[in-house]
């Protein structure tokens, strides 16, 4: 796929939200885009389907309508410890919706801006030589593009795997959709709650629809604790934590069986190789983990995904710019979240976060803020021409 031989000059794999913010931003700029999605149809994905501030920004900017997909609002934390509890205002209204909607709409915007999609195929290799990159997928065969933009979230494609050192990667994260009884449902209007227990943390807030998103993190050993079941995990946490328990009484689980991914790698941050083809691009999870506590991994993938491309527009392959831009925007983020999470997955430590932030609320607003995006990096893409 040479430019002028009438066949698309970026190949992107993967149609998450990195994969798509970079598709919609080559096809406004009319650049011919192929973008690769292995999975067939529209699926749910392990996540907290918080969308903060700086999400919310580039969504808008894309094009994507979230009162169109019926996103809740969420203006307020509240932190849950044992039979304690904390809660102070968000410094922004976050918004909640499925990212089965979410990528999907993205999706359709991608293509409506004339991205080319091909679903149902997986790429299985990512190999450079003299000519370039090419990489081989089930029924396209090798596709040699002029860049190469890896957004395969967790997933490492052979050829272009990420380095485990420096990371977390004994935790495995669930979801699930509820329906809450009534007054369960109204105790979350308009705010997320975070959950601490022994070995990790849930996430519950209301999506579309007046459903309820639960997502829990947890080491591996808490989970072999409690029997590696969901229901075992359930109680053990509900007998830890009244409130959770209250919440989930009477409440109807929506799906089949709650997802799970293993080995999610927080605190990784690609670092750049001079041996790494120039015109590979990792966006998204491929190029930074947070701590998912934060809120802000979508905001990452789609400010990683928009800077890729404009970098491609301006620069051309010299992906080694985009990586080192990317990597100054978000190592201090990544690092600090880390460092956060480390700290307090431990129950004493748990209490002494839970009392500190009863004592003084504002340093939950700070620990929300300094762990995000910040302003001036979303700034300098959204004002790139
Ligand atoms: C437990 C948990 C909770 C989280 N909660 C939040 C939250 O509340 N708010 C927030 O902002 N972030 C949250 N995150 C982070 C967020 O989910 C990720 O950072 C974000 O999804 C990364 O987007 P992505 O586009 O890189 O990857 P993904 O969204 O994972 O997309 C990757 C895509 O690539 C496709 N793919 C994979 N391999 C191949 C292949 N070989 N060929 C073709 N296609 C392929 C996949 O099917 C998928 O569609 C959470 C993460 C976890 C683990």
């Amino acid at each position: 796929m040479i430019p002028g031989e009438g066949t698309e000059e970026v190949v992107i794999v993967g149609g998450g939200l990195a994969g798509a913010a970079a598709a919609c931003t080559l096809a406004q700029a009319s650049r011919p885009t192929l973008l690769i999605e292995r999975d067939t149809a529209p699926r749910h994905k392990v996540c907290g389907e918080f969308l903060s501030i700086e999400a919310q920004t580039y969504l808008a900017r894309l094009g994507l309508d979230l009162d169109g997909l019926g996103a809740s609002h969420i203006s307020s934390i509240r932190l849950i410890n044992g039979r304690r509890a904390a809660e102070v205002d968000l410094p922004f209204t976050a918004r909640g919706v499925s990212r089965m909607s979410l990528d999907e709409a993205l999706l359709h915007r991608a293509e409506s801006l004339g991205a080319k999609l091909i679903r149902g195929a997986v790429v299985r290799n990512i190999a450079a030589d003299g000519q370039g990159i090419h990489a081989r997928a089930d029924e396209l065969g090798v596709l040699r593009p002029d860049a190469l933009f890896l957004a395969t979230g967790k997933h490492d494609v052979k050829g272009a795997k990420r380095p485990r050192s420096g990371t977390s990667n004994d935790l495995i994260g669930f979801k699930a959709h509820y329906r809450l009884a009534e007054r369960q449902s109204s105790l979350l209007d308009g705010r997320v709650e975070v959950i601490l227990f022994t070995g990790g943390y849930a996430g519950l807030q209301m999506i579309e629809d007046g459903v309820a998103n639960l997502c829990l993190v947890i080491t591996q050993a808490r989970f072999k604790a409690v029997g590696r079941t969901w229901s075992g995990l359930l109680h053990s946490i509900a007998d830890e934590t009244r409130a959770f328990h209250d919440r989930l009484e009477g409440a109807a689980l929506l799906f089949e069986r709650p997802l799970s991914i293993s080995q999610v790698p927080y605190g990784f941050v690609h670092l750049p190789n001079p041996v790494e083809p120039q015109g590979l691009f990792r966006t998204g999870d491929q190029a930074g983990v947070i701590p998912s506590y934060t809120g802000d991994g979508m905001a990452i993938a789609l400010h990683s995904g928009c800077l890729a491309a404009l970098t491609y527009l301006t620069h051309g392959r010299a992906s080694s710019i985009f990586h080192s831009q990317l990597r100054a925007d978000i190592l201090h983020q990544i690092r600090l979240a880390s460092l956060l999470y480390v700290a307090t997955c431990r129950p004493f430590r748990q209490r002494i976060l839970l009392r500190l932030c009863q004592a003084w609320p504002m340093v939950m607003r700070h620990v929300t803020s300094s762990t995000r995006l910040r302003d001036c990096a979303v700034r300098r893409v959204l004002e790139t021409p």
